[in-house]
């Protein structure tokens, strides 16, 4: 089987993504570093087109692997879809989780309607192939505070499911994030094109 090979410097990702994809496709795939190209800059309009971006940037210098990108949004109703594909720079260029998530709360203060959903597009690509792409989402809201110490990124204020009384991804184990989170979702799904594909 070809090496796979993640679009990514964030090393929180590779850690969802390898268990998602071996749970996924079996133990003995192989998951290798590559050449890295540096900071790309992902200026498409939506999270499918910054996927893919990144996915094409690695590809291009690694072409003997199969190259797994993601991107992800975080969209709130409360707040017209913000902070949507954008979230990584929310609280600004070099913000840190905790800022990101601060800045959060605080636009959130006073808000009754709570509702956000997490998407992530997720992109394989591979030298003359067509490329698979798959979205997962996942539907929740925003909390008051920030709760639990598992995670990265928003993980602290984001409280899967119906139930806004429910556990933050921050309170969970990466197990159970994985069993429901927007990544697992759409690296699942890519999984199994991947296995479809024959790749
Ligand atoms: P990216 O563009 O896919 O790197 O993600 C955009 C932003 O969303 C980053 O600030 C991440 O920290 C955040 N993010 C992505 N995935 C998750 C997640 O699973 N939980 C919490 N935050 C996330």
């Amino acid at each position: 089987m070809p090496k796979f090979l993640l679009a990514t410097h964030n090393l929180d990702k590779v850690k969802e993504i390898e268990a998602i994809f071996k749970d996924a496709l079996g133990e003995d795939i192989e998951f290798v570093s590559g050449i890295d190209p540096g900071e790309v800059i992902e200026d498409g309009d939506t999270i499918e087109e910054n996927s893919m971006i990144k996915a094409n940037a690695w590809l291009d210098i690694n072409p003997d692997c199969i190259v797994l990108s993601d991107d992800t949004g975080l969209f709130i109703d409360a707040l017209d879809g913000a902070p949507g594909k954008d979230a990584s720079i929310y609280a600004g260029q070099n913000a840190t989780y905790q800022e990101n998530c601060i800045k959060l709360l605080n636009e959130m203060k006073g808000k009754e309607n709570r509702k956000a959903r997490f998407s992530t597009c997720a992109t394989a690509v591979r030298v003359n192939s067509l490329s698979i792409v798959s979205v997962g989402s996942i539907e929740g809201h925003i909390s008051h505070e920030l709760d639990g110490a598992d995670g990265f990124g928003y993980d602290p204020v984001f409280i899967p499911g119906p139930d806004i009384a429910g556990a933050s991804f921050a309170q969970m184990t990466p197990a159970q994030k994985n069993m429901v989170s927007h990544r697992a979702k759409a690296f699942r799904s890519l999984a199994r094109g991947v296995k479809e594909a024959g790749w």
